[in-house]
C-alpha cells in the first residue's frame, strides 16, 4: 500500500491571480525541506497538494518536515487506492484498523471530485458505512461527535483514504514577502520575532553583534544554535556576525553614560542597514525590512521615546511583531517552535556590556544625536562592518 502525504492550503486558497506564485512557492519549499529523504511526486489539484513518495522513505520523518512548512493550513497521512470501490474499502480497513479499533462511533465522509467514479458521495458514505460496521465490531455510527472520522477522497488520479487530520504550521510560503534581516540575540525575544515574520512569508537573514571580549564563544555559539533552531521552520540561514566591541567601547568613552543604551540600538541599526546594503548590491536578495524583538516597554530600549529615537536612523520598516505580547505569552511561543531552552541557558549580550545603571528611557533625539557628534560613527560602521563574518547556518 502507498502512503502519502495530503496537504491542504490555508490562506493561498484566498489568493486572486497571484494564487499559483503562491502555490508554486509552496512546493519549492516542501520540495526543498524533503530533497535529502528520496524521491516525491507532487501533485497539485483542487487546493491539495499530494506529496508522493516514489521509493521506501521514513514517512515519519516526512511528516515532521512537512509540519514545520509555512503556507499549510493542514495536513493527513493518507492510503492511496486505485479507483475501485472493492479495492478501496480493503485499503480502508487494512490502513485504518489500529485507530478504529480503538474507537466507539465513527462516520464516513467522501468527497468525489472524479465525477466519473460510478458512486456518488452519500452512495460512498453508506457502503463504505455498513462495511466497516461489518469488519469492527466495536463500533457504531456517530454522525455529530464521532471518535473517528474516515474520510475517501476520489481524485483524478486515485482514491485517497485517511481519517486524522492535523494543523499544519500555518501563515504564508517563506519567500512570498520577500527578504527580511532579523537582528538576533542570544535572548528569548528575537528567535520568536524572527519565527513570525518568517510565518508571514519572509525569508531571513539574520545578524548578531558580538563584542568580545566581553562576550564570550559560548555566547555566539548559543545564537548560532538558536538560528538553527529557527531553520527547522525556515530554510537555511544566512548569518552576520558583527564584531562590535571597538565601537561600544567608542560610545563608552565619549558619550553620556544615560544614553548609551539608545545609541547603542541606533548604531545596532545603522549597521544593519549598511550590511542589508552590501547583500541587496550582490543581486541574490532584496531585503526590504528589519525585524527585532521588542515589546513595548519591557526594557529602557523599548519605551516609545526609544523607539522613536531607534527609528530615526532608520530608512527600511522596521518589523517588531512581539510590541503587543507580553513576556509570558512570548515565553509559551518560544517554547512552541522550539527555541525556549537555548534561550535560557545563561549568556552575555553586548547589550549588558557597559550598561548604564539609569539608562534614560525618554531620551530626547536632539540630546542623543548631540551626543553622537562625538563619535565618528561613519568610520566606526564601516570598521565594524569590515569585521563582519558571513556563513550560512543549517537545521
Ligand atoms: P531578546 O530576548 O531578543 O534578547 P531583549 O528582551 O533582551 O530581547 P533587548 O536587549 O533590548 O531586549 O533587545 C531588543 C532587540 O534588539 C532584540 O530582540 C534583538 O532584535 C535586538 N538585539 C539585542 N541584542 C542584540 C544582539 N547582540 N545582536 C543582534 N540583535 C540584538
Ligand atoms: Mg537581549
Amino acid at each position: 500500500m502507498n502512503e502519502v502525504i495530503l496537504i491542504k492550503e490555508g490562506e493561498i486558497a484566498l489568493k486572486g491571480l497571484n494564487r499559483s506564485d503562491f502555490e508554486n512557492r509552496l512546493i519549492k519549499n516542501i520540495k526543498q525541506k524533503l530533497k535529502l529523504l528520496g524521491n516525491f511526486r507532487y501533485e497539485n489539484a483542487q487546493s491539495t497538494i499530494t506529496v508522493e513518495p516514489l521509493e521506501e522513505c521514513d514517512m515519519d520523518v516526512v511528516e515532521k518536515k512537512i509540519s514545520a512548512v509555512f503556507g499549510i493550513a493542514s495536513y493527513s497521512r493518507a492510503a492511496k487506492a486505485p479507483k475501485n470501490f472493492d479495492k478501496i474499502k480493503a485499503v480502508a480497513k487494512n490502513y485504518l484498523q489500529d485507530h478504529l479499533k480503538i474507537c466507539k462511533t465513527f462516520k464516513v465522509e467522501a468527497r468525489r471530485s472524479d465525477k466519473s467514479f460510478p458512486l456518488k458521495s452519500p452512495q460512498i458514505c453508506a457502503e463504505m458505512g455498513q462495511f466497516l460496521l461489518d469488519e469492527f465490531s466495536n463500533l457504531r455510527v456517530d454522525v455529530n461527535e464521532p471518535d473517528a472520522v474516515v474520510k475517501i477522497e476520489i481524485r483524478d488520479q486515485a482514491a485517497y483514504i485517511y481519517s486524522k487530520k492535523f494543523s499544519g504550521a500555518g501563515g504564508l510560503p517563506q519567500g512570498c514577502g520577500g527578504d527580511g534581516m532579523l537582528l538576533i540575540s542570544g535572548g528569548i525575544d528575537s528567535p520568536v520575532a524572527g519565527w513570525m515574520m518568517a510565518k508571514r512569508g519572509l525569508k531571513l537573514q539574520a545578524i548578531h553583534f558580538a563584542s568580545p571580549p566581553y562576550t564570550s564563544e559560548r555566547a555566539l555559539k548559543k545564537t548560532e544554535k538558536l538560528v538553527s533552531k529557527l531553520c527547522r521552520w525556515c530554510d537555511c540561514i544566512p548569518f552576520h556576525c558583527v564584531d562590535f566591541a571597538g565601537f561600544q567601547e567608542e560610545i563608552h568613552k565619549k558619550c553620556p553614560k544615560d544614553l548609551m543604551t539608545i545609541i547603542v540600538r541606533r548604531m545596532m541599526m545603522k549597521i544593519s542597514q549598511s550590511i542589508i546594503k552590501d547583500q541587496n548590491s550582490r543581486g541574490y536578495c532584496n531585503i526590504q525590512a528589519i525585524v527585532t524583538g521588542e515589546s513595548l516597554g519591557q526594557v529602557a530600549s523599548q519605551t516609545l521615546g526609544a523607539t522613536l529615537c531607534t527609528n530615526s536612523v532608520c530608512s527600511l520598516p522596521v518589523f517588531r511583531p512581539l510590541i503587543g505580547m507580553d513576556k509570558s505569552e512570548i515565553v509559551s511561543l518560544a517554547r512552541k517552535i522550539g527555541t525556549f531552552e537555548t534561550s535560557i541557558l545563561p549568556y552575555e549580550d553586548c547589550c549588558t556590556v557597559f550598561t548604564p545603571k539609569h539608562p534614560r528611557t525618554k531620551p530626547r533625539l536632539s540630546d542623543v544625536e548631540n551626543a553622537e557628534k562625538n563619535l565618528e560613527v561613519e568610520k566606526l560602521i564601516k570598521e565594524a562592518v569590515k569585521k563582519t563574518k558571513f556563513y550560512l547556518i543549517r537545521e
